[in-house]
């Protein structure tokens, strides 16, 4: 067995809700370390050269002892800096845990994503010393689509930098990293790590600060369904919760979506009223740059959730919508909207008919594929 790293010679405290990520971009900042430099002094990062991957998200398995020791933390505490706690509740986290051999992408897109969403307030921390030197907390569960709220603030969850425009921690390949930029130090953990377009030596990243609300742009304001529908999420994601019926919902959740989007606009009726054109653009941008790339992400795109916060919510809350009709009233819905949808053989539906077999209800399960067999 590998020798235990030696402890940090100062500690940091997780805050509430606070990811791997956030941490160990707090802990840097206080010990003027890089990131890579600190994932090597807790052994996160197990040999020179390799990259520390987006994989730890899930959960820190072999690395957690080490880390723990290095951090000081209990080996609870730093499970919770992962999404393994909501594994049971959220499917696609244990099918990213457990992930088919020899497959090209293992990890499902409703973890693995290429954004970050972030509250600035959330970031801005609550005022008191430690948060006002190292900011707040950057929230595990932000790297779930199904959040698009911050409950604490009331906000919509943002998705995109001010300055750069580019996703929040934005990755060329989902998953690939836990942190971009993470061999460059002097960052505070609020500060866009996005790389800057035309490189010169000085200035290699965009550095804007993601903690000021002066440079953000406006914001819908939510509306009740909208709040219901992310508390009854959150409620969801509840250790208390049963585990079944947490996966079983947002498993139909994820079919309904991938359906609305197949078929969007003919779903439009089904979500909320004046909001909709965030959704509209959204899946105008997928047909356009199915028409310029034809590339493995680009194939599954009626399952991938969308980058922005207030698009997800709307394709959320129209399946949700779905998913409460009464059974007839959904078969009528699908036998509507299917018609115009892609061949269920079609990769752009990715996972979706997986999701539908493995975790859905009976009772769903019977209602999609009767649909699907009729139609697709
Ligand atoms: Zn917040
Ligand atoms: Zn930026």
């Amino acid at each position: 067995m590998s020798r235990l790293p030696e402890p940090l010679p100062r500690a940091l405290a997780p805050l509430p809700g606070e990811g791997l990520p956030g941490l160990t971009l707090r802990l840097s900042h206080r010990l003027d370390l890089s990131p890579t430099m600190l994932f090597a002094r807790t052994g996160l990062q197990t040999s020179k050269g390799s990259y520390t991957s987006g994989r730890l998200l899930l959960a820190l398995g072999d690395r957690l002892t080490a880390f723990a020791q290095a951090t000081q933390l209990t080996p609870v505490e730093a499970a919770r800096l992962t999404l393994a706690p909501d594994s049971e509740r959220y499917p696609p986290i244990s099918m990213s845990l457990h992930p088919r051999p020899n497959r090209f992408f293992p990890y499902d897109l409703w973890v693995f994503t290429a954004f970050t969403r972030y509250c600035p307030r959330c970031l801005l921390g609550d005022g008191s010393v430690i948060q006002q030197r190292h900011g707040g907390p950057w929230k595990i569960r932000w790297r779930l689509p199904v959040i698009f709220i911050c409950q604490d603030h009331q906000t919509f969850l943002r998705d995109g930098c001010p300055r750069c425009q580019r996703s929040a921690h934005a990755f060329d390949q989902a998953g690939s990293r836990l942190l971009p930029l993470s061999p460059h130090g002097g960052l505070h953990p609020a500060q866009c790590r996005n790389r800057e377009t035309g490189l010169t030596p000085t200035r290699q990243f965009c550095g804007a600060r993601l903690d000021s609300m002066a440079a953000q742009p406006p914001q819908p304001e939510i509306t009740p369904s909208l709040w219901r529908l992310q508390n009854r999420i959150t409620d969801l994601l509840n250790e208390a919760t049963d585990p079944l019926e947490a996966s079983r919902y947002f498993t139909g959740l994820r079919v309904m979506s991938a359906i609305l989007q197949a078929t969007w606009p003919q779903g439009r009726h089904f979500t909320p009223t004046g909001l909709s054109d965030a959704l509209d653009e959204h899946v105008d941008q997928l047909k356009r740059r199915a028409g310029e790339r034809k590339d493995h992400a680009e194939r599954l795109r009626w399952d991938a959730p969308p980058r922005s916060a207030v698009a997800t919510a709307i394709l959320l809350d129209g399946a949700a919508t779905l998913l409460a009709l009464e059974r007839p009233a959904l078969r009528e819905a699908l036998r509507t909207m299917l018609p115009s949808a892609p061949a269920k053989s079609s990769k752009q539906w990715g996972r979706t008919w997986l999701h539908l077999k493995k975790h859905a209800s009976t009772q769903l399960r019977d209602d999609v594929e009767a649909a699907v067999a009729n139609y697709l």
